[in-house]
């Protein structure tokens, strides 16, 4: 859409303007680090992928984003008369993301090369000091508005390289997310605030426009979709933490667990059953992990969104076992290993059954140990593959998702 007579008007009679809110704001509250611009830097990392509405107003003016620093972690958009946008994100975003994220992946297992020439980083502390670690955080920024930054802990840089790789990510989520209120105030005639069900509409959207799906055919996808999409779910776990925590966020958004099934009922529309437990690996791989963390920083009588194993966590964390294998950066002795843990993490009757499907499914021969030939393997995942999305109505049924 073009800009209207109104707009040029006031706008160049400098009455009001979005870049002038945004200068305002960061006026009031100058960036502390001249180096960094959050906001044009994640504008950046998404601009290829944006939809064209959205490239447009970000060429003409009518929607600027800009950081400011304040300490929360957030990000908002603001209505600018007439017919502009403005998105402030909040210094302490990045940095709140970024430091749980660090401290987290501490905990990470990283696996570079090919066997048996493979470097393997083991988590350097303990996992109780990890979620401790964490829960400090969160508990430093409730009652001291205050983000602790990282360190104080052994990390290798491989960690330190993903745990920076899923914060941008995430970030570039939660820019999206505001990107996304725009599309939908501009596509709407009334002024009525946020619902619940626009909320959910702009997850869609945002999730949309990070895993590449405005591109043009003939571009090239997103790096990798799996860090895209653990970043999305990350960003909905941290944004969930700090909700529950009593933080009052200037957006009201629905409850976290609905956010986060909607976003995944999103990525299986669109990506298709085999797809999502395909790039859904890690960010499962992290599910458990914010869930006990949820679980520790939250009172108890508000952890009642926790999602727990589903078959879709179940089996994409299969999936990322075999496929490690197939590359040969496991063994089938840790594959063995992994099929074991699932089986005991999938816990309940009807999910244990529809786990037990998958894995004859995935991987038929799991329970006779023989010896395997890694080449056939991953033929036979392939398969594997087409077969599932004949199979994924049933397991959808079997996964408790109310
Ligand atoms: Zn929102």
């Amino acid at each position: 859409m073009a800009l209207g007579l109104v707009q040029k008007l006031a706008w160049s009679a400098g009455l009001t303007s979005p870049a002038r809110y945004v200068a305002r704001a960061q006026k009031e509250h100058p960036r502390t680090n001249p180096f960094r611009n959050l906001a044009v830097d994640r504008l950046g990392h998404l601009a290829a992928r944006l939809p064209y509405d959205l490239k447009v107003g970000l060429a003409d003016g009518s929607i600027v984003a800009g950081e400011i620093s304040v300490v929360a972690p957030e990000a908002w958009m603001e209505p600018v008369w007439p017919g502009g946008h403005a998105i402030l994100i909040h210094s302490g975003l990045s940095e709140f993301i970024y430091s749980v994220s660090r401290t987290m992946h501490a905990q990470v297992r990283t696996i570079s090369g090919a066997l048996p020439d493979q470097q393997i980083v083991e988590p350097s502390i303990p996992l109780s000091q990890t979620l401790d670690m964490i829960k400090r955080t969160f508990d430093e920024f409730i009652h001291h508005r205050r983000i602790e930054k990282p360190g104080g802990y052994p990390i290798h840089e491989d960690q330190i390289r993903r745990a920076s790789a899923l914060a941008v990510e995430a970030e570039a989520f939660w820019l999206a997310h505001e990107l996304a209120h725009v599309l939908l105030a501009r596509g709407k005639a009334s002024k009525t605030s946020p619902s619940e069900h626009e909320e959910l509409a702009a997850d869609r959207i945002a999730l949309d426009i990070v895993m590449g799906r405005y591109l043009p055919a003939d571009a090239e996808a997103p790096p990798s979709g799996r860090m895209v999409y653990a970043g999305a779910e990350f960003a909905i776990r941290i944004y969930s933490a700090l909700a529950h925590l009593g933080f009052d966020f200037k957006d009201t958004h629905p409850a976290p667990d609905v956010r986060l099934l909607n976003l995944r009922e999103c990525a299986i529309r669109s990506a298709g059953y085999a797809n999502f437990t395909r790039i859904s690996t890690i960010a499962f791989a992290y599910d458990t992990f914010l869930e006990e963390i949820e679980r520790r920083v939250v009172p108890p009588d508000k952890a009642g969104f926790v999602i727990g194993p589903t078959v879709e966590r179940l089996v994409s964390v299969l999936l990322a076992a075999i496929e490690e294998c197939a590359r040969g950066r496991q063994t089938e002795k840790d594959l063995r290993v992994v099929v074991k843990a699932l089986r005991k993490e999938a816990g309940e009757p009807m999910l244990l059954a529809a786990f037990a499907k998958a894995e004859q499914l995935y991987l038929p021969q799991a329970a006779v140990p023989r010896e395997q030939d890694l080449a056939r393997m991953v033929l036979e995942a392939q398969a594997y593959w087409q077969l599932v999305e004949a199979f994924a109505p049933e397991q959808r049924r079997a996964a408790p998702v109310a």
